[in-house]
């Protein structure tokens, strides 16, 4: 492989020279492969989603099995390296890399079964989101997943996981039967709510914290195979009164019917007319999940609103609704986001939305409002790590850009001005995987809130030495309030 030293970054921040012998050890206890730069796929390996995160590791696993996993968690151990994991790369804070560490990168761990009869999926953890939907769907089933398909299952259900479906069936973890898991001290462990209570408990909102998962087994449920939805949108100078009759509809809508807000400026796109490419509007995103002879009736006070500038909502096939954003947030562009949790619409709130939508300096960048509230409020607050059962909206300031854009150094600052702006209207709560590159850690409390003192007591107990830490991270070491 090499003759020379190879430096890592080690769990003290400071450098760990590996041997040569050290690596062939590893290489010889693994059926997977060790990457190093220059090696066939290390590209490929090391690209995330969000180019303003960008890392490079010093050296990549990829593991085959569980057992693969076990030997190279035992080595970075041993060896106290920085160890980090990649499922789909999509983390905005670029969490799955740690510059000069050890990644494992799950990419060749990627098979599902399904199982109708017992409405169960297992799923291993290098899936994306369309491996998922399309292996389910194929018996007209799925679980909660969210709206683009190329990010990771892994990093979005560890994280709680949200989508199109959690006003039906809850956050993704409340979806989740069971998980095999890789814990600290290298042993492979089955964690569900009879087998190791508190560490599925934990896993169910902060899992990146926890170990290593091999498995996901997830309950699925009857949806589509076609279900109604797309986007549709108005002129922005109609801002207020769409912002408006949006908190009527989503407050009275059945749990059948998810509709996200966003306003930004029409991309010139096919489907929209010229006429309007580059001018802002305020669009929502539809999905309406239930009876299709029903439709109508529940649209109806969507179509009411009248004379939109586009007009895509119709029926297909849940797969492709799950996908049809894919292309709007390339990878490899710049990517800085803050988001809070909402209970409520105000009339404050609308206002205040409107004027940041329109006095947005950033081309490409969205305010975005998502629906939530239905089966996501269903459960204790403390049933799983998650919590913030009390979000029915998740509010968000999305900045993207080019890497070339011109200006986009004061881009970041803008997004945090905004944030500033709605943070007032937060219930306190924000979602942990929506978390971006430079966030303050006690963020990571807010997230947890009322549980989090529990969580710091799981995290002890599995991980004491703190060996998963490239994560939005939950320290053993955090004071007792
Ligand atoms: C364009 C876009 C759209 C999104 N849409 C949604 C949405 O609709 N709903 C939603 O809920 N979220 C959404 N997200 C947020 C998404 O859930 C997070 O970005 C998530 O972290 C992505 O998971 P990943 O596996 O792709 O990420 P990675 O960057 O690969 O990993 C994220 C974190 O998970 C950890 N991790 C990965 N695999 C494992 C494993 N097997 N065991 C333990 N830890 C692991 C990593 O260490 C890392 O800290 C979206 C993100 C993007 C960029």
């Amino acid at each position: 492989m090499t003759s020379e030293i190879i430096d890592l970054t080690g769990l003290d921040g400071g450098l760990v020279g590996l041997t040569p012998a050290q690596l062939n050890d590893l290489k010889a206890r693994i059926d997977g492969s060790l990457l190093r730069p220059g090696d066939a796929g290390w590209d490929e390996a090391v690209l995330v989603w969000n180019g303003m995160a960008a890392k490079t590791p010093a050296l990549v696993v990829q593991p085959m099995s569980a057992r693969d996993v076990a030997a190279a968690v035992g080595f970075a151990r041993a060896h106290r390296l920085l160890l980090s994991i990649k499922g789909g790369g999509h983390n905005i804070g670029g969490t799955a890399i740690a510059e000069r560490g050890l990644m494992l990168d799950m990419s060749r761990m990627r098979e599902i079964s399904v199982d109708p009869e017992a409405r169960l999926a297992h799923v291993e953890p290098g899936c994306l989101l369309q491996d998922v939907d399309r292996a389910t769907q194929a018996h007209g089933l799925a679980t909660v997943l969210g709206f683009m398909s190329e990010v990771g299952v892994a990093g979005l259900t560890l994280g709680g996981g949200l989508g199109y479906l959690s006003r039906r069936f809850g956050w993704t973890v409340d979806n989740l039967e069971a998980v095999e898991i890789v814990t600290a001290d290298g042993t492979i462990r089955t964690a569900s709510r009879d087998k190791h209570a508190d560490l599925f408990w934990a896993i169910r909102g902060a899992g990146a914290n926890l170990g290593v998962v091999t498995r996901f087994t997830f309950r699925l449920h009857a949806v589509g195979p076609n279900v109604y939805g797309g986007l549709i949108a108005w002129p922005f100078a109609r801002a207020q009164e769409i912002l408006r009759a949006y908190r009527t509809i989503t407050t009275e809508a059945p749990r059948e019917l998810t509709a996200w807000l966003v306003m930004f400026r029409a991309p010139p796109a096919p489907f929209v007319p010229e006429a309007w490419h580059g001018q802002r509007i305020c669009a929502m995103s539809v999905c309406y999940s239930g009876a299709l002879d029903q439709v109508d009736a529940v649209l109806a006070p969507i179509r009411a609103l009248g004379d939109p500038v586009v007009d895509l909502l119709a029926e297909q096939p849940y797969t492709e609704l799950q996908s049809y954003l894919d292309a709007s947030e390339p990878k490899g562009h710049h990517y800085y986001w803050k988001t809070e949790y909402a209970a409520e619409l105000s009339d404050a709130l609308l206002v205040t939305w409107q004027a940041l939508a329109a006095a947005c300096p950033i081309p490409e960048a969205e305010m975005g409002i998502l629906h939530l509230g239905g089966a996501v409020g269903d459960h204790d607050d403390d049933d799983g790590a998650v919590g913030n059962r009390d979000a029915r909206y998740a509010l968000g300031a999305i900045g993207m850009w080019a890497p070339d854009e011109p200006g986009a150094a004061a881009f970041p600052q803008w997004i945090r001005g905004a944030w500033q702006r709605f943070r007032p209207f937060s219930t306190g709560g924000n979602y942990i995987n929506f978390q971006t590159t430079d966030e303050d850690p006690a963020r990571v409390q807010a997230t947890y809130g009322a549980n989090f003192v529990r969580l710091v007591a799981v995290k002890s107990k599995y991980d004491p030495d703190n060996l998963f830490r490239v994560n939005r991270n939950v320290s053993p070491a955090t004071p007792a309030p």
